[in-house]
């Protein structure tokens, strides 16, 4: 084997897949330039250069770097998470076209595919991803797609992902992943055959709560056809933004695999306490999903859910009583961010349906940063120690 063939590791494709020399400078500069100058004779549209067709310098690099770590062929970035989504479900499904999709989805996609898509005359038929049996009764001849998450939000669940592909092959579907909770350190969908694979690039790929983007990769006719699509819808990616989350990708190894630690950490101290009911974390044996998330997974990721004993009264004064995580949305970043879902992410899901799907009023979600695993227990130590009556107390 030529050392040029040799397969690199994560880190190292992290750190310099894509890079260009730009006058020697070691990092890639931003390109804050609209529009570029034309070889004298261009006439294709294809070779104009603006930010809007996303094929500047700053765009090329970053998805240079993608695709190289996604291992597919092509990648693409977007202004924002839901416009990678709306561009790809816009670029590859036509009117008349009906999909298979996961339940529980990310609320901004279901309600793109319920209230956009729907107008556009595309059909959805909502499905249990841990049931694979029952996805076919919902097959229809115009069946275009079938698009799952790798885990759930808020109950982390793992749908039987190498089913979805197996079954996508079998009845000439497109197989379409939002990957952004697993993220491409702890799971690859590319390989394991999705033909398309999204990020929420504002979560982990950025990793610093400070951008909003989203990224599309897979093979390039794909990747083509939702960036013809991206071009005229005109979510693109500004130059600034395509720098923040190139410097931000950098560290995407050392980051999620310290975030697994801190969640795995978090889950075991919960686990352990006379306060808490159940801790939902994929990692945990305890967990519905953890054989099939072992078997996909290098590892379970940063975001964890758990319900106390004293329901929604304690889940207010936990919150209250920790020191380190700040209460708010998102997930991904540095920093440990803290929500109830029943008034955020879930807000707009009437108050019987939240339930069925598992998600009480007093159930809390943890989105782990980087901070040593030693400090966020002890601070969720001693805030679910102060819900206990005083006797009670643990050591
Ligand atoms: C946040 C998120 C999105 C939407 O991403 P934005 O960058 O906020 O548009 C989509 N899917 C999942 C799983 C997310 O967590």
């Amino acid at each position: 084997m030529t050392e040029s063939k040799r397969p690199q590791g994560l880190q190292t494709q992290l750190v310099h897949a894509g890079e260009h020399d730009y006058n020697g400078a070691v990092t890639t500069p931003i390109f804050q330039s609209a529009t570029y100058r034309e070889e004298p004779g261009t006439t294709r549209y294809a070779d104009v250069r603006y930010v809007r067709l996303n094929n500047t310098p700053n765009h090329d690099v970053l998805c240079q770097k993608l695709a190289t770590i996604c291992e597919g062929s092509s990648a693409m970035v977007m202004s924002s998470g839901m416009a990678a989504i709306s561009n790809t479900f816009m670029a590859l499904l036509r009117h008349g076209d009906h999909i298979l999709a996961q339940d529980c989805l990310y609320g901004g996609t279901r309600g793109f595919l319920t209230r956009e898509a729907e107008r556009m005359g595309i059909e959805v038929s909502f499905i249990d991803g841990r049931w694979p049996e029952s996805w076919s009764q919902h097959l229809r001849p115009n069946t275009r797609m079938i698009y799952v998450e790798a885990m759930t939000n808020p109950l982390v669940q793992v749908a039987d992902l190498a089913q979805v592909v197996t079954f996508s092959y079998n009845h000439g579907l497109l197989s379409v992943i939002d990957n952004t909770f697993a993220s491409p350190v702890n799971f690859k969908p590319l390989k394991l055959g999705f033909d398309v694979e999204i990020h929420s690039a504002t979560k982990y790929l950025g990793g610093h709560s400070d951008v909003v983007a989203g990224a599309v990769i897979g093979q390039r006719r794909f990747i083509d056809d939702i960036t013809r699509t991206l071009n005229h819808t005109g979510g693109c990616l500004d130059p600034h933004a395509c720098f923040l989350l190139q410097r931000g990708m950098k560290t995407l190894g050392l980051r999620v695999k310290a975030q697994n630690a801190g969640a795995m950490a978090i889950a075991k101290t919960l686990l352990n306490h006379s306060a808490v009911a159940q801790v939902h974390y994929a990692g945990l044996p305890s967990h519905p999903d953890h054989a099939i998330a072992s078997d996909l997974f290098k590892g379970f990721g940063g975001v964890l859910s758990f319900e106390l004993h004293g329901g929604k009264p304690h889940a207010m004064a936990l919150i209250e009583a920790l020191t380190l995580p700040t209460l708010a949305p998102s997930l991904g970043g540095v920093e440990t961010l803290i929500t109830l879902p029943a008034t955020s992410s879930h807000a707009g899901v009437p108050a019987d349906e939240r339930l069925k799907m598992g998600i009480t009023d007093g159930l809390v979600r943890v989105a782990v940063g980087i901070e040593d695993p030693e400090d966020l227990c002890h601070d969720f130590r001693q805030a679910l120690d102060s819900l206990l009556p005083k006797e009670e107390e643990q050591a």
